[in-house]
């Protein structure tokens, strides 16, 4: 069994409690982050709380603990768990009061809940094989760049394309990939640029994306941060998709049809390895 962090408590998970008023549970009222976990330590663990901070700042959420306690807290699950490869999961939320859609006072005390997952990240089937992703309308609240608990849409898109035998979905507004369920959405062009869409309210900024571009930046790979269409898509030479859980990952079909030679491509095959091995390098 897990032992689990709440509001300063380590305890069994089937003894962890928050009340039924939490507005996280009540509202979606709530930010997060996911970090990875290899070698037991922590990857881009500063990028991540950097995020977090300004997720909270956003929503005019008070931070529950300083960026200092945060690691040590991380850190303290992963040993309690023996935690080797996988995720730690941290949930802040603005805590429980009265339901009411004014938010509460300032002096609410915010519930900060984290987990450790445990998952092989390296070897990682579906990054052998490749993913097949379906397009959706991007249907979310336009503040994408909040990590907020507000996942519905995004899950619930995702649940359909896999009955339907897809792995993921790309969510698109006005024609354009914003990026994936939970992940940044990347093509490959006839050329050998790598296309992503640029950063704004409209997408996540992935930290592992930050850290993916710089890695192709070193390699010399031409980068641009613009729209793209999912015509763009079915013509690319490639394509992937980056998140803390995924790394890098290949995306080998589109609404039923192969990209490129609908095999993993090289591109995100060797930004893959280069990923892992200066995150390897770099993990606290
Ligand atoms: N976009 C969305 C919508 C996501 O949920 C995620 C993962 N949380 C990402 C992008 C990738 O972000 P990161 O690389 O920080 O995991």
């Amino acid at each position: 069994m897990r032992t689990v962090y709440v509001n300063g408590d380590y305890v069994p998970e089937n003894e962890a409690t928050i009340s039924v008023f939490d507005r996280g549970f009540l509202f979606a009222d709530a930010v997060y982050e996911v970090t990875s976990v290899l070698d037991g330590k922590l990857i881009d663990f500063p990028g991540h709380m950097a995020r977090l901070s300004r997720s909270l700042g956003e929503l005019d959420m008070a931070a529950p603990v300083s960026d200092d306690e945060l690691l040590d807290i991380h850190r303290r699950l992963l040993s309690e768990n023996d935690l080797v490869e996988g995720m730690i999961y941290l949930q802040v939320t603005r805590g429980a009061a009265d339901r009411d859609f004014l938010f509460p006072e300032a002096d609410t005390r915010p519930n900060l809940v984290l987990f450790t997952q445990e998952k092989s990240l390296i070897d990682s089937p579906l990054a052998e094989r490749g993913q097949k992703v379906r397009s959706v309308d991007d249907l979310r609240w336009r503040r994408s760049d909040i990590k907020t608990t507000q996942l519905l849409y995004a899950s619930w898109a995702k649940s359909r394309a896999h009955a339907g035998g897809a792995d993921d979905v790309w969510l698109v507004r006005d024609g354009h990939v914003t990026e994936g369920s939970s992940n940044n959405a990347y093509i490959v062009t006839a050329d050998g640029t790598i296309v992503t869409r640029h950063l704004s309210p409209e997408i996540l900024s992935g930290i592992t994306r930050q850290a993916v571009l710089q890695c192709a930046r070193e390699l010399q790979i031409k980068v641009e941060e613009r729209p793209f269409t999912l015509d763009e898509v079915r013509g690319a030479r490639e394509a992937f998709s980056t998140s803390a859980s995924s790394f890098v990952s290949p995306v080998i079909e589109m609404d039923g049809m192969a990209i490129g030679d609908g095999e993993p491509g090289p591109v995100a095959r060797r930004l893959r390895e280069i990923y892992i091995e200066k995150s390897r390098a770099a993990a606290i």
